[in-house]
């Protein structure tokens, strides 16, 4: 993904103006990827897990012990670079 962030420049004393630098955001890998799952219905979680079956298992097996559990908040995260393009 590249976009295009604003940077200052030109006179500060009559004007400002703006020119356009590509920036691009990527994963960044060394952080890995964290997968964690919370029920709905009650406070527990999967806790936070490097491996997304071992967060899903758990998952498949609340549901199992309390069927009605069927509802969880995904939340994954990594770690992500911005980088200057121009
Ligand atoms: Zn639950």
């Amino acid at each position: 993904m590249t976009v295009v962030a604003p940077d200052r420049g030109g006179n500060p004393m009559t004007r400002a103006a703006y020119r356009f630098i590509p920036h691009s955001i990527r994963h960044q890998p060394m952080g890995g990827v964290i997968y964690d799952l919370a029920c709905m219905a009650c406070p527990e979680t999967s806790g936070p897990q490097v491996d997304q079956d071992t967060a899903q298992l758990w998952a498949l097996r609340h549901t199992g012990r309390h069927p009605e559990h069927n509802l969880y908040r995904r939340t994954i995260t990594d770690i992500a670079q911005v980088t200057r393009e121009g």
